[in-house]
């Protein structure tokens, strides 16, 4: 079995900062880059908020250069998923990809959090023919096209602008009469032609046929029910963290985000640290997760200065 010092769990700002700040602490970390490297910044296009960059810089080119800067250093970066863990021992045990074993002193988990879907049958159904979490990605197949987005939050009313430069119409589906996006952002779908709100209104059921989404089934809170002609569906409610192989042990919010001790990356596990959009409700930031992960891996090597180890 192999044993690590610092094993890192996420290839996102989080995880990638954490390794550059261990691999110079002499920590010889390890980090596990998950199922999708460079983390969810990757399925941005361009970072326009990312101290440093004025005129923007590329996700890919970002993620690409931490993950290097990180290299650079001596940080073991590698391909694997974290399949499960036990961290009611010392060493901390990890399986990746189903069959490698490891023992880690310290483990940071930077797992990162991900799209949140309605949970409903035709939705999964429709999955990759018409349904996306991500404008950015897909949004390129609705030029000219008709979409809705749900959700009134900051991630919403993004989607929604981005798709209403690719789009003919977009719809916003929101559940309340009032968006939870910040007011600059409301001001900007509000501002779009053809951006259409439907307030109060809950998606009962993604409609459509062989090739894909044709509609959507709505329910509106004074009990009319109607169906809007769409090509592509996207979601926009929220993501949900990572935790789940490690919240047998770390303390969670009913969320299942994970809980720092105070102004710190500690769990309630000491020895174990979260850092980024597992742990992160509120801010989800490329820059705040980066400073999560550097938090990380600070209390890292103070916990095995302490420990002696
Ligand atoms: P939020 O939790 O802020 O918003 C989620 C939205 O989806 C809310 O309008 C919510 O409705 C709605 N929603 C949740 N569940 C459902 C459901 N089952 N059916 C229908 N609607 C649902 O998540 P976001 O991802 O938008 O934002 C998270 C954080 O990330 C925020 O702090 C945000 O500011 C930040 N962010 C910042 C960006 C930026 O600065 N450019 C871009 C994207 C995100 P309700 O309000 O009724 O709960």
């Amino acid at each position: 079995m192999e044993k690590v010092r610092c094993l890192i769990l996420g290839g996102g700002p989080a995880g990638y900062t954490a390794a550059i700040y261990a691999a110079r602490a002499n920590l010889s970390p390890v980090l596990y880059e998950g199922l999708q490297p460079g983390g969810q910044l990757t399925t941005t296009t361009v970072v326009e908020n990312f101290p440093g960059f004025p005129g923007g810089v590329d996700a890919n080119t970002l993620m690409d250069g931490m993950r290097t800067q990180a290299r650079s250093f001596g940080a073991d970066v590698r391909t694997g998923v974290a399949t499960s863990a036990d961290l009611g021992v010392r060493p901390f045990r990890i399986t990746v990809d189903g069959s490698k074993e490891l023992e880690a002193d310290t483990l940071i988990i930077a797992t990162g959090a991900a799209a949140k879907y309605l949970g409903l049958e035709s939705e999964k159904k429709y999955m990759g023919a018409g349904v996306s979490a991500c404008a950015t990605c897909d949004g390129f197949f609705y030029r000219g096209r008709t979409v809705a987005v749900v959700g009134g939050g900051d991630t919403a009313c993004e989607e929604a602008l981005y798709l209403s430069g690719l789009a003919k119409k977009v719809y916003m589906i929101v559940r309340r009469d009032v968006f939870r996006a910040s007011r600059i952002m409301q001001e900007r779908v509000l501002a779009r032609e053809n951006i259409e709100v439907l307030w109060n209104c809950n998606t009962k059921e993604v409609l459509g046929d062989a090739l894909g989404v044709t509609g959507v089934r709505l329910l509106r809170k004074d009990g009319v029910e109607f169906d809007i002609a769409v090509d592509g569906f996207f979601l926009g409610i929220g993501h949900a963290p990572g935790s789940e192989l490690f919240a047998p042990w770390v303390k969670t919010d009913a969320d299942g985000f994970i809980v720092r001790e105070g102004f710190s990356a500690r769990t309630s596990v000491p020895g174990v640290f979260a850092a980024g959009d597992v742990a992160d409700k509120a801010y989800k930031q490329a820059i705040t997760a980066a400073a999560s992960g550097c938090m990380a891996a600070k209390d890292a090597e103070n916990y095995l200065m302490e420990q002696g180890l």
